[in-house]
């Protein structure tokens, strides 16, 4: 992470407010998790690691480099029937508990808090927001971007799959300054978030962190978009190649094995199913007769299916 630009950008931007301090990148993750499999009970964890452990610790579960550092609520508030207020409700509850859970950064950001290093030096460590990994609807509630539209960059929604045209990292200073305009009245805050590309959300967690573009802290969502994104676009064409209904029924004969999980009603309607997807095609009649066991074949699907499916994701990994 030493080696990235951001740090080199942050030193340069903390040694212009006072000179000689350490930084120490803040990566939050979070996530809501699905703790059972037979009834809807969730968790949303809040983690916590540094920068500065490097990436063959940070790696290891075992090492405990990331400290669980708050839940954050997992309410529905089905009370609310009205879908935009429950909506709002929702948004304003996260950033709520973000805002305390991370309030203690904006003094350990701007004054920095001593700590000795391994060598034994007592530096003045800067704590600053680096990095947010979490999945697309909590980018989007954090930055406040709408549904579709990239949280990270001002491409168009109808350009998401170019590979050529021009993106550029939001412009945090629009969107602090539309956010800025919340006492001026609903409706000239209201039109000025829409200006700037946002929701109008009051408060959120990115008006308090000193040195941060919360645009800059966003990791491309890695599962979501890259690995299932592909996998369902994978299914969609071989639902669409060989029929939902071979498919399952494919998946219905499979024999018990100790390492994948069987899904007796088929998986057309499922989203994890690539431990096995590829056992289920292998000799499938295709259209026009071609034959999937001959070496064209097995490579034309996957050709085609990987060409299309890197239109799809191809933003993701531009970025
Ligand atoms: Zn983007």
């Amino acid at each position: 992470m030493h080696t990235g630009k951001w740090w080199w950008e942050m030193q340069k931007k903390l040694d212009e407010h006072c000179s000689g301090g350490t930084i120490v990148p803040i990566i939050i993750s979070l996530d809501k998790t699905q703790v059972t499999m037979f009834r809807i009970k969730t968790a949303y964890p809040v983690y916590l690691t540094i920068g500065n452990i490097p990436k063959e610790i940070c790696h290891k579960l075992s090492y405990g480099s990331h400290i669980l550092l708050a839940y954050l609520p997992t309410t529905c508030l089905e009370y609310i029937i009205n879908q935009a207020s429950h909506h709002h409700a929702i948004a304003n509850l996260y950033y709520a508990c973000l805002c305390r859970v991370l309030a203690l950064l904006k003094p350990a950001g701007l004054e920095g808090i001593p700590m000795h290093s391994r060598d034994g030096a007592l530096r003045r460590c800067h704590l600053l927001f680096a990095t947010f990994i979490s999945d697309y609807p909590e980018q989007l509630l954090a930055t406040g971007v709408k549904f579709g539209e990239c949280p990270k960059c001002d491409i168009e929604a109808k350009d998401m799959g170019s590979n050529t045209a021009p993106f550029h990292l939001q412009k945090l200073r629009e969107v602090l300054d539309a956010l800025a305009t919340l006492n001026h009245g609903n409706l000239v805050f209201v039109h000025a978030c829409t200006t700037a590309g946002i929701k109008p959300i009051i408060h959120p967690f990115l008006e308090d962190l000193p040195f941060t573009n919360i645009f800059w802290a966003i990791t491309p969502d890695v599962l979501h978009q890259l690995y299932q994104g592909l996998l369902k676009h994978l299914l969609g064409w071989l639902s669409a190649a060989c029929g939902a209904a071979e498919i399952d029924a494919r998946c219905r004969q499979l024999s018990l094995n100790h390492h994948i999980c069987l899904f007796t009603k088929g998986i057309t309607c499922l989203s994890h199913m690539c431990c096995f997807i590829f056992g289920i095609i292998i000799d499938v009649h295709l259209p026009n007769n071609l034959n999937p066991c001959g070496g064209y074949s097995t490579s034309y699907i996957l050709c085609n299916t990987l060409v299309t499916a890197q239109r799809h994701f191809t933003h993701s990994t531009r970025h």
